[in-house]
């Protein structure tokens, strides 16, 4: 969605697939799932919103919380996977009532962004963990690194029973030549308006919350997308990174009878490779 003038672009996604299918993969407790489920959002938005078909932008989050940590890929397509070192943590609620999701991820470390583009060098960027809460993060990482001025929201409500109750956020940016008052305008709007994640149960489409994000700028719909878990992983890749490793490891690992096991982070997909797969791997790396 972006404001008549040009002055402002927003960004916004109903991640509830999204983040339930990493929840159904990964088993996180509740503040994990709303730890990882905001990231997944954040990286399935900041994604959508690259150029080129091969994009893809890796947002890693490592505050020595006990959620250790987390990381969220996604395409330019806007689908995302990602995954927690500790996918059950345990924490009692914030002084809020909420999830403690600052608790999870902790506040002692950075926000790392990667941009790839398929071709050249990849764009990095980091910025000291602003609060914990990712959404914060995000913005804090917008105004340090990119120099863009941005509102970012993110939510995630689970039920008592684990699964993923609504999931979504939106990213506000100013364009170049933005307005003096725009900046003050946006941050009216978007403070008087209710949760994101509250907004998704209430079945708001990303369209309508867009729309009230932009009131006043006379937004516009550019494009819509749908998005999803995907992982990416097969086994050549698994291959590969076999073949990366130390090669006195790998000829070990081929002379267990039983052959070995690779499990992937993003899906949990586990590949088995027999013995004597692992020699014919070894013969052809020496080729
Ligand atoms: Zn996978």
């Amino acid at each position: 969605m972006i404001a008549a003038d040009g002055s402002a672009v927003c960004h916004c996604l109903d991640s509830t697939d999204l983040v339930a299918r990493a929840e159904q993969i990964h088993r996180t407790s509740a503040v994990v799932t709303a730890a990882l489920g905001r990231l997944l959002t954040a990286a399935s938005i900041m994604g959508a919103a690259l150029k080129g078909e091969n994009s893809s932008v890796t947002v890693r989050l490592n505050g020595k919380g006990p959620a250790g940590s987390l990381i969220a890929v996604a395409d330019s397509a806007g689908n995302a996977r990602g995954y927690a070192q500790n996918p059950v943590v345990e924490l009692p609620l914030n002084r809020y009532g909420k999830l403690d999701v600052r608790g999870a991820v902790g506040t002692d470390g950075f926000l790392g962004v990667i941009k790839d583009f398929g071709f050249g060098e990849p764009y990095m960027g980091q910025v000291p963990i602003a609060s914990g809460e990712v959404a914060e993060d995000i913005t804090s990482y917008y105004a340090v690194s990119e120099q863009i001025p941005t509102v970012c929201a993110l939510g995630v409500l689970v039920n008592p029973d684990l699964t993923v109750r609504a999931a979504g956020g939106y990213l506000v940016q100013l364009l170049p030549g933005a307005a003096d008052d725009a900046a003050d305008r946006l941050e009216k709007t978007v403070g008087a308006m209710p949760p994101i994640s509250q907004m998704i149960d209430r079945a708001m489409t990303p369209e309508q919350i867009a729309r009230r994000v932009l009131d006043g700028f006379e937004p516009e719909l550019l494009e819509e997308k749908q998005v999803e878990y995907r992982c990416t992983c097969t086994r050549e890749r698994v291959e590969r990174a076999f073949l990366a490793m130390n090669r006195a490891d790998l000829e070990e690992m081929a002379q267990d009878p039983k052959g070995s096991e690779a499990c992937c982070h993003f899906c949990n997909k586990v590949y088995h490779f027999t013995p004597e797969e692992l020699k014919i791997l070894l013969k052809n790396a020496t080729k």
